[in-house]
C-alpha cells in the first residue's frame, strides 16, 4: 500500500480529522481507503466535483443516548448507547451492535465507516451503520443483560425499522441478547416485525448459518486466496486469535478444510494446543459456560496457556485474526512474515495496524483485509432479511451455498479490481476501491442528499 496521498485527498482527510477530533480509530479506518483511493478519481473525475468521499466520510444520522439499567443489587448504572447511521444509498442501515467497555463514538465511527464499503462488496441491498454501548457484559448475570438490552432498545426502537435501519450483533451482542432486544422491539410497538434485526434465534425467524457465517465466510475467503496460488488449507498449521464467535465457527471450518488450529486466545492470554484445539471443549467454555480461555488447560493439560502471551509469536502458515481492532501490528506482522506464514485473512475488523498492513503488502504474502474477508456475517444476514422478508426459512445446506458464493464473488470482485487499477494481488485496493465504486455510482445517481 502506498503511504502516499494525493494532495487533494490529503486535504480531504485533514479535513475530516479537524470535523472529528479525538476519534483515532475512525481516523485510521478513513486513511486505510483514501490511500487506495487516488487512481479512482484520475479515471472518475465526477467522483471528486461531487464530492462524494467527503459526503460518505460524513454520517446521514447519529444517535447519542442514555441508556439507563439496575443490577441484582438495585444499584443504578448509566450507560451511553450510539447508534451511527453512515450511508444509505445501497439499501436500509445495516451493521451490528457492540457491547463493550472500550466503545465510545470513534469506535462506533470506524465500524460504521467500515460496514459501508463491506456491505457494498457483498452485492447485496444494504447501507452502512454500526452500533452499540460502553456497556461491560463481563460478569453480568443473565436478568442483568435482559434488562440493559431491554433500557437500550426502549430508545433505539424508535430509529429502526426493515426499511429504515437494522442492526445486528457484534463483540459482546449474541443471540441472547438480540433475542431480549427483538422481544422489547415487539413489545414496545406492537408489531412482529422479523426483519428489524439479524442473528435472531431460530425458533422467531433467525436463518440457519448465520451463527456460522462469518467464520465460515472468512475461511472460504482465504481458500480462494490460496487457490490463486494453487494451494489449499489441507495439511496446513493454523492460528486463530480470540475465542468468540468468529474464531470458534473460523476454527470449525478450517478444521473441516483440513488445516490444523494450534492455537487461539482472549484478552488474558494465549491457549496453544500442538494437537489441534478441542473445538467442542472451546464451545462449552465459551458458548455455554461463558468463561475465559484459560479454563482450556482443565480438560488439556498438554495444552500451553501463557497469561498475556502474544499469539502471533507462533509460526504457522495461515493467520487469522479474529478478536478485535488494532490486535496484530507492524512488529507482529514482521514476525508472522518471518516465520513463514503465506496467509492472513482478517475475521475481525481493522485489526491489523497500518504499520502490519504495510508489512503485509511488501512482503507479498497473500492478506485478506477485513471488509472483504469478514462479509460473511453481513452478508448472511442480508439472506435473513430476505427469507424474513418472503416469509420463508431455508435449509443449512441451501444457505450456506449461498454465502460459498457470496464470498467467492467478493474475492473475484477484489482480485480483478486490483488488477484493473494495477496492483495484482493487493487485495486493500481491490476491496477499498471496488466499494468505494459500489457505493459511489449509487450517491452519483441519486443526486445530492
Ligand atoms: N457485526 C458484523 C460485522 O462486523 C455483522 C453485522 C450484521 O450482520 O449486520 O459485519
Amino acid at each position: 500500500m502506498s503511504t502516499q496521498m494525493s494532495e487533494r485527498l490529503e486535504n480531504v482527510y485533514q479535513e475530516i480529522i479537524k470535523r472529528n477530533p479525538g476519534e483515532v480509530e475512525f481516523h485510521q479506518a478513513v486513511r486505510e481507503v483514501l490511500e487506495s483511493l487516488g487512481p479512482v478519481l484520475v479515471k472518475y473525475p465526477e467522483l471528486a466535483e461531487q464530492k462524494i468521499i467527503e459526503r460518505i466520510a460524513e454520517p446521514e444520522r447519529q444517535i447519542i443516548f442514555r441508556v439507563p439499567w439496575q443490577d441484582d443489587k438495585g444499584e443504578i448504572h448509566i450507560n451511553r448507547g450510539f447508534r451511527v447511521e453512515f450511508n444509505s444509498s445501497l439499501g436500509p442501515y445495516k451493521g451490528g451492535l457492540r457491547f463493550h467497555p472500550s466503545v465510545y463514538l470513534g469506535i462506533i465511527k470506524f465500524l460504521g465507516f467500515e460496514q459501508i464499503f463491506k456491505n457494498a462488496l457483498t452485492g447485496l441491498p444494504i447501507g452502512g451503520a454500526k452500533g452499540g454501548s460502553d456497556f461491560d457484559p463481563k460478569g453480568k448475570s443473565d436478568n442483568e443483560i435482559m434488562r440493559f438490552c431491554q433500557s437500550f432498545m426502549t430508545e433505539l426502537y424508535r430509529h429502526l425499522g426493515e426499511y429504515t435501519d437494522v442492526p445486528a450483533g457484534d463483540i459482546g451482542v449474541g443471540g441472547r441478547e438480540i433475542g431480549y432486544m427483538f422481544g422489547q422491539y415487539k413489545r414496545i410497538t406492537n408489531r412482529y416485525e422479523s426483519g428489524v434485526l439479524t442473528g435472531k434465534g431460530l425458533h422467531y425467524g433467525g436463518s440457519l448459518v448465520r451463527t456460522e457465517a462469518t467464520g465460515y465466510g472468512a475461511v472460504y475467503f482465504v481458500s480462494e486466496m490460496l487457490r490463486t496460488k494453487k494451494q489449499s488449507f489441507g495439511g496446513k498449521t493454523c492460528i486463530v486469535s480470540g475465542s468468540g464467535n468468529v474464531a470458534i465457527y473460523t476454527i470449525e471450518k478450517i478444521h473441516e478444510l483440513g488445516g490444523k488450529v494450534i492455537a487461539c486466545s482472549d484478552s488474558n492470554g494465549v491457549i496453544i494446543d500442538k494437537k489441534g484445539i478441542d473445538l467442542d471443549f472451546v464451545k462449552q467454555i465459551k458458548e455455554v459456560e461463558r468463561r475465559r480461555i484459560k479454563a482450556y488447560t482443565e480438560k488439556h493439560s498438554d495444552a500451553i496457556y501463557q497469561p498475556g502471551g502474544k499469539i502471533w509469536d507462533i509460526p504457522c502458515d495461515v493467520a487469522m485474526p479474529c478478536a478485535t481492532q488494532n490486535e496484530l501490528n507492524g512488529k507482529d506482522a514482521e514476525k508472522l512474515v518471518k516465520n513463514g506464514c503465506v496467509a492472513v485473512g482478517e475475521g475481525a475488523n481493522m485489526p491489523t495496524t497500518p504499520e502490519g498492513i504495510r508489512v503485509f503488502l511488501e512482503s507479498g504474502i497473500l492478506y485478506g483485509p477485513g471488509k472483504a474477508t469478514n462479509a460473511g456475517g453481513v452478508a448472511t444476514s442480508a439472506l435473513e432479511m430476505q427469507q424474513n422478508a418472503s416469509r420463508d426459512s431455508w435449509t443449512f445446506e441451501y444457505t450456506e451455498k449461498r454465502l460459498a458464493k457470496i464470498m467467492s464473488n467478493i474475492h473475484e470482485l477484489c482480485f480483478e479490481t486490483a488488477e484493473e487499477f494495477g496492483t495484482p494481488g493487493n487485495y486493500v485496493n481491490g476491496a477499498n476501491i471496488a466499494g468505494f465504486m459500489n457505493v459511489g455510482q449509487a450517491m452519483l445517481s441519486m443526486g445530492l442528499i
